[in-house]
């Protein structure tokens, strides 16, 4: 099997469309959500119980990898795939992101679990140049210099089947000017990765670019035509997406408007219902975000059409639960749901036992399968926005 992608428009009303996406370990039928599998692991759920609730392609960060345990390590043992005992479908970021977070330190996702910004990640700097990015290591202290050129190289080590170029993130907060200088540097990192790609690739990896420009329709247009005029497999949405969901709603929706559409298109760290039902519709092909994963862990459990307070989670350490018998959320087939109760599932938070995060992260990771199992459906029959109000709070 090597790569391919097709899709079908099914409905013309509406831009939202059914792709297959093949890879060498699998295919994966979108719109689809990817799970972040940060350093190498789906924190306390393992690939078999990842496969059961039918999950079709994961994600790890180069970036932590390349620190802990080095991707020669990796290589050592056949790869990720191998390494990790998943046999599906993935994909591993360039590293970029967190350059962003070490930089910037202030509204990324990563940053959005503060705890961890603030503690391994803001005392470290980072350098940004023309080369690469120089940071300090936060395992051991020691510098490293992350190039377009070693991303690629750590990436092959890895072995992911889908692989993105190095960029960096440019934030919200910053000027016009930068946003286009760091645009520009991108574009020309975006170019040396893929002669990188090119000249190591020995056919099992595909090579995504990103679509930079920040919140500025102008250079948004120049990073379209840089990434649709350059030999990419697929596009990912990169960069700001502004400070307001409207302004993401508009910035994706413009984007994707103009991206080839013969090429699979991913918004990057985007996973919230109501923001995957509005990408859908604009065209957007995957997601990825350690929302679903990170929230679990918080006791977080995703529900159909939100909670009663207006949220799409529900808080399983409030104390309302302890005497309830029902499942997190009646009608789930996830094993989770299948077996536990909300009374339960709060009593082990409540304990501290370690298992409460694994049962919730199951439940989330089959609420998001379901809900984008449910997005194929609706596109397939036409009724997409009504499958919308079912899900969306
Ligand atoms: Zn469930």
């Amino acid at each position: 099997m090597t790569f391919s992608f097709t899709y079908t428009i099914p409905h013309s009303h509406s831009k939202a469309r059914l792709g297959v996406l093949t890879t060498p370990h699998g295919t994966i039928n979108t719109p689809a959500f990817i799970f972040c599998a940060t350093k190498a692991s789906i924190k306390g759920v393992d690939p078999v119980q990842m496969k059961k609730e039918k999950t079709q392609i994961i994600l790890s960060n180069t970036y932590h990898l390349m620190l802990q345990p080095g991707g020669e390590v990796v290589e050592n043992s056949g790869g990720l795939h191998k390494f990790m005992g998943w046999d599906g479908p993935m994909l591993t970021d360039s590293g970029g992101y967190q350059i962003f977070s070490l930089g910037h330190g202030s509204v990324s996702q990563e940053i959005k679990g503060r705890r961890q910004a603030q503690g391994e990640h803001r005392k470290s700097l980072v350098k940004i140049t023309e080369d690469g990015a120089m940071f300090r290591s936060y395992t051991d202290g020691n510098k490293q210099l992350l190039t377009p050129e070693r991303s690629i190289k750590i990436q092959k080590q890895l072995g992911a089947d889908l692989i993105v170029v190095l960029d960096e993130c440019t934030p919200y907060n910053v000027t016009k000017n930068y946003t286009r200088r760091s645009m520009e540097m991108s574009h020309r990192w975006a170019i040396r990765s893929l002669n990188e790609f090119n000249r190591i690739t020995n056919g099992e990896q595909r090579l995504y670019g990103i679509v930079q420009g920040g919140v500025y329709q102008d250079l948004r247009n120049e990073g379209i035509d840089f990434v649709n005029s350059t030999k990419f497999f697929g596009h990912a949405i990169g960069g700001s997406l502004g400070a307001t969901k409207e302004q993401m709603y508009e910035i994706v929706g413009y984007t994707a408007a103009r991206l080839s559409t013969d090429r699979p298109i991913h918004l990057l760290g985007i996973g919230g219902i109501r923001d995957i039902f509005s990408g859908v519709k604009h065209g957007i092909d995957t997601f990825d975000c350690v929302h679903p994963t990170r929230l679990a862990r918080h006791g977080g459990a995703l529900v159909k059409g939100g909670s009663d307070t207006g949220r799409e989670h529900i808080n399983l350490r409030n104390s309302k639960y302890k005497l309830d018998k029902e499942p997190i959320e009646p009608g789930c087939d996830c094993s989770t749901c299948s077996s536990y109760s909300r009374s339960y599932l709060h009593h082990l938070l409540k304990a501290q036992e370690l298992l409460a995060l694994s049962l919730i992260t199951v439940h989330n990771v089959r609420f998001m399968n379901r809900c984008l199992e449910a997005i194929r459906e609706g596109i397939a029959n036409g009724n997409l926005d009504e499958v919308e109000k079912e899900w969306v709070v």
